[in-house]
C-alpha cells in the first residue's frame, strides 16, 4: 500500500524502513511516539485522516513526516499566525524548503512564495484560510496541485468548536480542485459530534480516525460537591501539605481570583492571574510560577496556554467549567513529568444557575435577534445608527448583531454597515444555542458521574476502546483516598434506599433515572438518586450509561440504570458494604444535624441554595454611561476607528468584531502609552493586545505626540 503513490522527489522509496530512516535523518528523532507511525503509514498510503491527539504530542509529525515521504509539495492550511511561523521556521531549521502566505507578510514575499509554489521547488507552504478567499488564488494552487493538504487545528472549521472560524468553514469548497492528494485534518479537541462536522465539511473520503492519548495515568481525579462559601477554606486545606504544590487553582472571575489568592497566601505563596492584570504583572507571574518561585497561581481560563511546567501537583477547579473540553486541557496541566498528580472539582447546584444565566447572555433568545433582524434593511445602513434607532444596549446590540452574522441574518462590510441577509439563520443558531446547553449538560452529567472519571473524559474525546478501561485511582475507582469528599460507611436508613434502588430495578432490563426516582420506595429528588446510584455502581451493584430512544424522528439521548451482574446476584439476605460521602442524604436524616464537612441538609438546600439565588444576579455586568471625552481624546477615537476598518478590510471581518466601539472609547479615553495600561483595559484582554496592542499604541502615540 505503501508503495502504490508514485514517488516525485521523495525521499527514498517509502517503505517500512524508510519512514524510520526520515525520522532519523531529518528530524533526527531516535523513534516516533506512539500511534505516530501508524498515522504516517495511512497517510503515505493516501487515505484520508483524522488525528485527534492531545497538545504537545507531536501530531506535526504526522504530516510532515508522510510529506517528505511521499515528496512534491504539502499544503498546510493553519489559523494562526504565530502558529504557522513558529512551524515554518522549525522545518527550515532542518533544512527543508518552506514558505507561507498570510496577511502578517510583505506583498513581495507572498509572490515569491507563489513563484516558487508554481516551480514545485517548495516542500512546504503554509497559508491561512482566509487566502482562499483571494479572487485567483485557489486557482493558481489548482495549477500544480499538492501531493498532501494538511489541515491543522481542524476543530475550528466546525461550527460545534469552540473557535468557529467563518473562513475555515468554506475550506471545503475549494479542496476537490486540489484533489487527489490526500487530506489529514489534524486537532487536540474533538468529540464526536466536531469529528464529523470536520469529516463531512471537508469532504474527507472514508476518512481514517486516530483518537489517541487522552488517558493520563497519573493524574487522580476528584470530584467533589462543596457549597461556595466553603471552597475558599477548602482549597486552603487541600493545598496546605507541601506535596501538593506546585498547583494551579482555576477561579470563575477576576474577583475570585484576587480573593482566593490573597487567602492562599496564609498557605503558600501565591498568586493571581487574570485577563484584567497588565501584560508585564501577568509575566512576571508566569516567569516566577514556572521558576518555583511562586507555588501557586490562582487563574482565570487565561492561563496555561504555553505553559510547560513539569512538576505542577494539583490542579483545583473551584467552579464549574464551562466545557469537558476546556476542563480537561486545564486539569493536563497536572503531573507533566509522569509523577502521581490530583485534579480537584468543586461545584454545587449554585453553578449550575451560574452556567445557565451565561447561556442566556450569551445566546439571547431568538426575538432579540428577530428585533435587529428586522430593523435591516436591503439597503445597508451604519449598525450605530440602527442601534440608535432600536435603543438597544450596546453590548446586547453588539451581540445579537455577531450571531446574525454567523448565521447569514446579516451582511456587514468592513465599515460597519449591515443590511438584511437571508432569513435561514433561525435554525442553525438554534442549533448552535442548543450546542452550547448540551455542552453544559455534559459537563453536569460529568460531575453527576457513575463511572470511573478518566474513562469518562476518554470516551468524551471518542476513543470508545481506551474508554473502557477503569483509571483506578479517581474518587470513583479509589473512593477511600479522597481528599475534598471524605467517606463513611452508610448510615442505616441510607441501607434501607440502597436496598429499595435495587429492588426497583430487579427484573428489569433497566430504567431511565427519572422513573426510577419517581418508582424507588418513598420516592427520591434526582439529586438523591444520584448520590445513591454512584455509591451503588462505584461498589459495582448498578451500571448507569447513556440510551436513546427514538421519538418523532428526533434522537433523545437519556441516562439508563440497570442491574450490573454482580447486583443480580445479591439476595435480600445478602451483607451490603458501601461507602456514602461524608455529607450524603442520610447521615443528615439520621443525626437531625449537618455533618461538619458537608454543612447542609439536603444538596440544594442550605447556603447551596442561598447562593443559587443570589449568583446571577451578582454576576459583573457593567452597563457603563458613555464617557464624554476630551477633544484630544475624541481625535484619538476618531483615529482608532479609522485603524480598525483598515484591520476589517485586511482580515475581512466587521469592525465591531474586532473591537467594540465601547473599548475605543476607553481606549482613547485613557490613552494608553504602553501595552501593560493597554491590556488593563475592559475589552482587550491578553489575546487583543497580543494582537493588536503594537498598532493601538502606535496610532495612540501618533495622537499624543
Ligand atoms: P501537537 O501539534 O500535537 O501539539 P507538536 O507536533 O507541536 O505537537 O509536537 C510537540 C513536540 O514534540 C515538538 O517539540 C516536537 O518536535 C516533538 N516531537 C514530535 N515527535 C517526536 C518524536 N517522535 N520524538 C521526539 N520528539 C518529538
Ligand atoms: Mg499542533
Amino acid at each position: 500500500m505503501v508503495d502504490s503513490l508514485p514517488l516525485k522527489n521523495g525521499i527514498g522509496s517509502a517503505g517500512a524502513s524508510s519512514l524510520d530512516e526520515v525520522l532519523r535523518a531529518v528530524f533526527g528523532f531516535g523513534s516516533f511516539r506512539a500511534n505516530q507511525e501508524e498515522v504516517c503509514r495511512a497517510v503515505v498510503g493516501g487515505a484520508d485522516t483524522l488525528l485527534v491527539m492531545p497538545t504537545g504530542s507531536g501530531k506535526s509529525l504526522c504530516y510532515q513526516l508522510p510529506a517528505l515521504a511521499v515528496g512534491g509539495t504539502a499544503l498546510v492550511v493553519s489559523p494562526l499566525i504565530a502558529l504557522m511561523e513558529d512551524q515554518a521556521a522549525k522545518l527550515r531549521e532542518l533544512g527543508l524548503s518552506v514558505a507561507r502566505i498570510h496577511s502578517g507578510l510583505d506583498r513581495a514575499v507572498s509572490r515569491q512564495a507563489c513563484v516558487d509554489y508554481l516551480a514545485g521547488s517548495l516542500q512546504f507552504l503554509f497559508i491561512a484560510p482566509e487566502r482562499l478567499r483571494v479572487p485567483g488564488f485557489p486557482e493558481l494552487l489548482a495549477k500544480r496541485k499538492p501531493t498532501l493538504i494538511a489541515i491543522d487545528e481542524a476543530h475550528c472549521i466546525s461550527q460545534w468548536g469552540h473557535d468557529f472560524r467563518p473562513d475555515y468553514r468554506m475550506l471545503g469548497q475549494y479542496l476537490p480542485a486540489l484533489r487527489p492528494a490526500p487530506v489529514i485534518a489534524l486537532t487536540a479537541t474533538a468529540t464526536p459530534t466536531v469529528q464529523r462536522d470536520i469529516v463531512a465539511q471537508l469532504g474527507m473520503v472514508e476518512a481514517q480516525k486516530f483518537i489517541h492519548g487522552f488517558r493520563r495515568e497519573n493524574l487522580a481525579i476528584e470530584v467533589a460537591e462543596v457549597p461556595m462559601s466553603m471552597r475558599g477554606e477548602m482549597v486552603c486545606d487541600l493545598l496546605t501539605p507541601a506535596e501538593m504544590r506546585p498547583a494551579i487553582v482555576y477561579a470563575p472571575s477576576r474577583k475570585r481570583a484576587e480573593e482566593l489568592a490573597l487567602r492562599l497566601r496564609e498557605v503558600c505563596s501565591a498568586a493571581a492571574y487574570h485577563a484584567g492584570m497588565a501584560a508585564e504583572m501577568r509575566d512576571e507571574v508566569h516567569r516566577e510560577f514556572q521558576a518555583g518561585r511562586l507555588e501557586c497561581v490562582v487563574a482565570t481560563i487565561a492561563f496555561g496556554m504555553g505553559i510547560d511546567k513539569a512538576d505542577v501537583r494539583t490542579v483545583v477547579h473551584v467552579a464549574l467549567p464551562a466545557t469537558l473540553e476546556g476542563y480537561y486541557q486545564e486539569i493536563g496541566r497536572a503531573g507533566r513529568d509522569g509523577q502521581p498528580s490530583r485534579a480537584i472539582l468543586m461545584h454545587s447546584y449554585a453553578d449550575q444557575r451560574q452556567h445557565e444565566f451565561f447561556l442566556t447572555r450569551d445566546y439571547p433568545p431568538a426575538e432579540s435577534l428577530e428585533r435587529v433582524y428586522k430593523a435591516l434593511t436591503t439597503e445597508a445602513q451604519p449598525i450605530a445608527e440602527i442601534r440608535a434607532r432600536l435603543k438597544m444596549d450596546e453590548e446586547d446590540f453588539a451581540r445579537a448583531m455577531e450571531k446574525l452574522y454567523i448565521h447569514g441574518g446579516a451582511e456587514v462590510d468592513f465599515g460597519d454597515n449591515a443590511r438584511r441577509g437571508g432569513d435561514g439563520w433561525k435554525k442553525p443558531y438554534a442549533r448552535q444555542t442548543n450546542y452550547r446547553r448540551e455542552q453544559i449538560a455534559l459537563v453536569q452529567r460529568y460531575v453527576d458521574g457513575h463511572e470511573c472519571r478518566m474513562a469518562a473524559l476518554v470516551l468524551h474525546f471518542g476513543d470508545v476502546e481506551d474508554g473502557r478501561v477503569r483509571c483506578g485511582i479517581c474518587d470513583f475507582c479509589k473512593p477511600t483516598s479522597t481528599l475534598a469528599t471524605p467517606m463513611r460507611p452508610m448510615t442505616r436508613n441510607e441501607e434501607r434506599v440502597l436496598r429499595s434502588v435495587l429492588d426497583t430495578l430487579r427484573n428489569s432490563t433497566g430504567k431511565s433515572l427519572g422513573r426510577l426516582a419517581n418508582e424507588v420506595d418513598g420516592g427520591l429528588s434526582r439529586k438523591e438518586l444520584d448520590i445513591y446510584l454512584s455509591a451503588l455502581a462505584r461498589a459495582g451493584l448498578v451500571v448507569v450509561e447513556d440510551a436513546e430512544w427514538i421519538k418523532d424522528g428526533e434522537t433523545i439521548l437519556y441516562r439508563k440504570a440497570s442491574l450490573a451482574a454482580e447486583g443480580e446476584r445479591l439476595g435480600p439476605g445478602d451483607e451490603l458494604e458501601i461507602l456514602m460521602p461524608q455529607s450524603g442524604p442520610g447521615a443528615g436524616s439520621v443525626s437531625g444535624s449537618t455533618t461538619k464537612s458537608g454543612g447542609r441538609k439536603s444538596p440544594i438546600g442550605g447556603n447551596a441554595a442561598k447562593h443559587a439565588k443570589s449568583a446571577p444576579s451578582k454576576v459583573e455586568r457593567k452597563t457603563t454611561r458613555p464617557v464624554e471625552l476630551s477633544e484630544a481624546g475624541r481625535e484619538l477615537e476618531q483615529a482608532l476607528k479609522e485603524w480598525r476598518s483598515g484591520v476589517a478590510k485586511r482580515l475581512q471581518i466587521p469592525a465591531f468584531l474586532i473591537l467594540h466601539d465601547r473599548t475605543l472609547r476607553a481606549i482613547a479615553e485613557a490613552a494608553p502609552k504602553n501595552l501593560s495600561a493597554l491590556g488593563a483595559i475592559a475589552g482587550m484582554g491578553p489575546s487583543k493586545t497580543d494582537k493588536y496592542g503594537e498598532e493601538i499604541l502606535t496610532v495612540s502615540r501618533g495622537r499624543s505626540e
